[in-house]
């Protein structure tokens, strides 16, 4: 398959909702996050294996968290799971120089993945912690997605996410998650979609699935 024609597939089926997405997607290689042997399925509408048992998501569930995230120019984000440093690529294009990411990893395999990948995203920090508990130092994000199903919302995210600020996260059991997004208003968050379901790795650490 074809950059233009999972496009195509996108345009057809009306998901398309923010043209500047759509732009990011375009200018990001995804042939150059995946693994040798897979970069002629770069542009195949499925998830692909990395490296230590991980996977890069799914080109379609890439635009639908990326578009709910809502992510505007000088934006402060934290992605919870670099893995191929993928969608970090695209929130790098969104929030322009004046913004930053923080893309945290806690297998340290996918740390150097990650940033030999993201090599020249000026703008994008990969971080080797358990993202479940957020980023202390940087902290408040204007935005934060996790890309690892997690069995329920780590507090910690929602504390460290802004009034006014956007979550978007996978919940659920190790076989299938919501992806909800969620936001936080007068110090309080709440639920206002579920984008549907969808099965990630699971997320480690404190906040995730022993
Ligand atoms: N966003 C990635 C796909 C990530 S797959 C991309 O665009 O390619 C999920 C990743 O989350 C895996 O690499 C996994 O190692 C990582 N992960 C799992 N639990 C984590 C945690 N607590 N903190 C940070 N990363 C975590």
């Amino acid at each position: 398959m074809e950059k233009s024609g999972l496009v195509r597939y996108w345009r057809s089926s009306g998901m398309i909702r923010d043209e500047r997405v759509l732009d990011a997607f375009m200018k990001v290689k995804r042939e150059q996050f995946v693994l040798k042997e897979y970069v002629d399925s770069a542009y195949a509408d499925i998830a692909l294996p990395i490296i230590e048992g991980q996977t890069i998501s799914q080109p379609t569930t890439v635009m639908i968290m990326t578009q709910a995230l809502e992510v505007k120019e000088g934006m402060k984000v934290l992605e919870v799971g670099a893995g191929s440093g993928y969608q970090a690529a695209l929130l790098s294009n969104l929030i322009g120089a004046r913004g930053k990411v923080y893309t945290t990893e806690i297998v340290h395999g996918l740390v150097e993945f990650a940033k030999r990948n993201l090599r020249g995203y000026k703008n994008v920090e990969v971080i080797e912690s358990d993202g479940s508990l957020g980023l202390k130092g940087p902290a408040p994000f204007d935005r934060i997605i996790v890309t690892a199903a997690a069995p329920c919302v780590p507090q910690e995210l929602t504390k460290q996410l802004k009034n006014g600020g956007i979550l978007v996260i996978p919940v659920g059991d190790l076989h299938m998650q919501n992806i909800l997004k969620i936001k936080k208003k007068n110090n309080k968050s709440h639920t206002t979609e579920n984008l549907g379901n969808f099965m990630f790795v699971p997320l480690k650490g404190k906040g995730g699935f022993s």
